[in-house]
């Protein structure tokens, strides 16, 4: 089984997807990750890849659909986090699919307020120590000593791109690539969505809870 993950960045995709992992027994595939591999180990697909990204073009969804499929084509079960993108990679899923006799069984659509990601994010502190690397925030989860990392005292740091104004302009790209998506596996009845609210932890329980029922209800169809 396949279960597809959407959310913008910022959105806690990572903590969820590692719940639905677990619950299901699902491999975590990160396109990202994939791209990295291939190029990394000068696969013919990463070669490819590498020549559009240098030159600082999109890389063409036929050499993405190749790398993703060759990746998840001997995994049973898996978590597609960053694929598909486009209407084009979602038809060439479905197409696999049926051809290799696996099933979408959901496709999860995190919810959360743009302004939501702008405040949490922004407010995002990281120990630039290497051996350490933890994160707090400044709202949410302060340190303990103010500006100091808890487990080694290093100054805390804020990266550069966590500032609203890049974040916002972040949050349009997504919105701009992935609504297309929404619609399309609307219409296909794959559709979850899983609300969240940085300021009430029980809307995420409470929607991802019955988003998992219904879940459950497909797998077990
Ligand atoms: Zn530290």
């Amino acid at each position: 089984m396949y279960i597809i993950m959407l959310g913008a960045p910022g959105s806690g995709k990572g903590t969820i997807g590692n719940e639905l992992c677990d619950n299901y027994g699902l491999t975590h595939i990160a396109t990202g990750d994939i791209f990295r591999n291939e190029i990394k180990n000068q696969t013919d697909l990463g070669k490819k890849a590498s020549e559009y990204i240098s030159k600082g073009q999109l890389v063409p969804d036929e050499i993405t659909v190749s790398m993703v499929e060759s990746n998840i084509k001997e995994i049973d079960d898996v978590l597609l986090d960053g694929f598909p993108r486009t209407i084009e990679q979602a038809e060439a899923l479905k197409v696999f699919c049926a051809e290799n006799n696996k099933r979408i069984v959901s496709v999860i659509n995190l919810n959360v307020p743009d302004e939501d990601i702008v405040t949490r994010t922004s407010s995002r502190v990281t120990c630039p120590n290497k051996e350490c690397g933890a994160s707090f925030n400044t709202v949410f989860m302060p340190p303990k000593v103010e500006g100091k990392c808890d487990r080694c005292g290093t100054e805390l740091v804020k990266r550069p791109d966590d500032n609203p104004d890049t974040i916002r302009e972040r949050l349009k790209t997504y919105h701009d690539e992935t609504e297309p998506l929404i619609d399309f596996y609307k219409k296909e009845e794959l559709l979850e969505n899983i609300d969240i609210n940085i300021y009430d932890e029980n809307v995420k329980e409470k929607t991802t809870k019955s988003a998992i029922e219904r879940i459950n209800n497909r797998v077990n169809d």
